[in-house]
């Protein structure tokens, strides 16, 4: 069943209950109110005839009997019967007509002075009437055609009324349902039409206020975010095989050159040699993609534990110091720790290694003097970790692009590097609920800092 029909039933069940709930109601109040009413007149009646029989001397039987049959109120087939305390009958206001009465309602008027019943389709009061010592039951029992016919009229009215309610209140359900559906059913048309080749299409964000706009809204950022990791994507491999060639033609022109003529030893060494470096370099770039397609991949994968982030600072120079012996890297804290636990973080050690290798040897790289300093410094919450070296640096606009996978500033590019480390370690950082700032003055030197919640 389509939403819109389900609203549109529920909606007209609910009404059609309401309708039928109050027109039940109506009916059985109005029925209840007729009869009262009817049982109060058969009261009356029976008052004023047993009154005028034992209290006005001038009325006898047979006067109270054409009074009786020729009042205007007289009520549709109205009988009114006396009855003394031996139970015999002593009015009738018919004569024409075998009367059938128990002797046990009469018992039961004496017992109760007042009741309320029916005769078939008659209704019919018993009443007590004492005066004098004298105990008369007086019945009176009558059709109340008037008010039945006007009770039948109602429940004829209601009926109708009620249906119909029910048809407009479905048709009413089905048109507006399907109206407040509409954008539902629009977007759904547009996104079908949304493929891998047209995600910079959007959808239309109405009034940017109900539901349905912010579900459009939200779908639209989902686009922006899926369209941006597409380019990305695209960039990664156009950057990827770029890379991957430059090094590659490098090979194929120092194969050419060594096949050109017969070469002597020492010129076959320097081939090699040369092969040997360009072979280094594709190798170095190939474990990078490996390891920025592996952290893209599996970055939810990676199993985290505390680890002493200090220690891990102190490794990865020496480890820096035993490959580069020209490069200086020095490192102290800022404050005393307060306590054991502010420079233990929930990490992966290898993962935050990687990290503090690429920063470190970032610093020493592009400064002249080789040289960074390492700050380790904690607050109730984070321990950072800031180096700092006085180096290159870069320019405001670089520093927008730099955690880009490939991108390299200006005045990098006489330096060894591929342009991946910092997106990989931004990437990790991100990984650990981090962040990875830059702060940094072309031609006066940078700091980099990695700040991780401790435990
Ligand atoms: P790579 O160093 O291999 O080029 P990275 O991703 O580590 O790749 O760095 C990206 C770019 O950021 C570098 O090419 C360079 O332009 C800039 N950069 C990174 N660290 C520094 C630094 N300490 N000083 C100046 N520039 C830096």
């Amino acid at each position: 069943m389509t939403i819109r029909n389900r609203i549109a039933l529920q909606f007209s069940l609910i009404v059609a209950s309401i309708l039928i709930v109050f027109s039940v109601l109506i009916y059985l109040v109005s029925a209840t109110y007729r009869r009262e009413e009817f049982y109060d007149r058969l009261k009356n009646k029976a008052r004023t005839t047993v009154r005028f029989l034992i209290e006005v001397k001038e009325v006898d039987r047979e006067l109270l009997k054409i009074i009786d049959h020729n009042t205007l109120t007289a009520l549709f087939d109205e009988k009114v019967l006396i009855f003394d305390a031996k139970n015999r009958l002593i009015y009738s206001s018919v004569d024409d007509q075998v009367i059938h009465y128990k002797t046990s309602l009469l018992d039961e008027v004496r017992k109760q002075k007042d009741v309320e019943t029916f005769s078939g389709h008659n209704e019919l009061i018993g009443l007590l009437y004492q005066q004098n010592g004298r105990d008369l039951v007086v019945l009176a029992s009558a059709y109340d055609q008037f008010g039945k016919s006007k009770l039948d009229n109602l429940r004829l009215t209601l009926g109708w009324g009620l249906l119909a309610g029910i048809s407009i209140t479905i048709g009413l359900g089905i048109f507006f349902a399907g109206q407040s559906l509409r954008p539902i059913n629009q977007i759904n048309q547009e996104v079908s039409t949304i493929t891998a080749r047209n995600l910079q299409k959007r959808l239309d964000e109405g009034n940017r206020q109900d539901e349905i706009a912010r579900l459009a809204m939200n779908f639209n950022n989902v686009l922006e975010r899926l369209q941006q990791a597409f380019d990305q994507q695209r960039s990664f491999v156009s950057h990827a095989s770029h890379e991957l060639r430059t090094p590659l033609a490098a090979l194929k022109s120092e194969i050419q050159l060594g096949l050109r003529r017969p070469l002597s030893i020492g010129e076959h060494e320097d081939v090699l040699k040369n092969l040997m470096t360009d072979a280094d370099r594709l190798i170095g770039l190939t474990n990078s993609l490996l390891l920025l397609a592996r952290t893209m991949e599996s970055s939810s994968q990676v199993p985290l534990q505390p680890v002493r982030i200090d220690d891990i600072v102190f490794e990865v120079k020496d480890e820096l110091a035993g490959v580069r012996p020209d490069y200086r890297i020095e490192v102290d804290f800022q404050n005393i720790p307060e306590t054991e636990t502010e420079t233990i973080v929930e990490g992966n050690e290898d993962l935050l290694r990687q990290v503090l290798l690429n920063l470190f040897d970032n610093a020493c790289k592009y400064s002249p003097d080789h040289r960074a300093q390492v700050r380790i410094s904690t607050d109730p919450q984070v321990c950072h970790i800031a180096i700092h070296d006085r180096g290159i640096g870069m320019s405001p606009s670089d520093i927008q692009h730099i955690f880009e996978p490939f991108y390299r500033a200006q005045n990098a590019l006489g330096y060894d590097g591929f342009g991946i480390g910092l997106s990989i370690s931004a990437k990790l950082i991100e990984l650990h609920r981090g962040t990875l700032t830059v702060d940094s003055k072309l031609g006066t030197g940078s700091t980099f800092t990695v700040s991780l919640p401790h435990i």
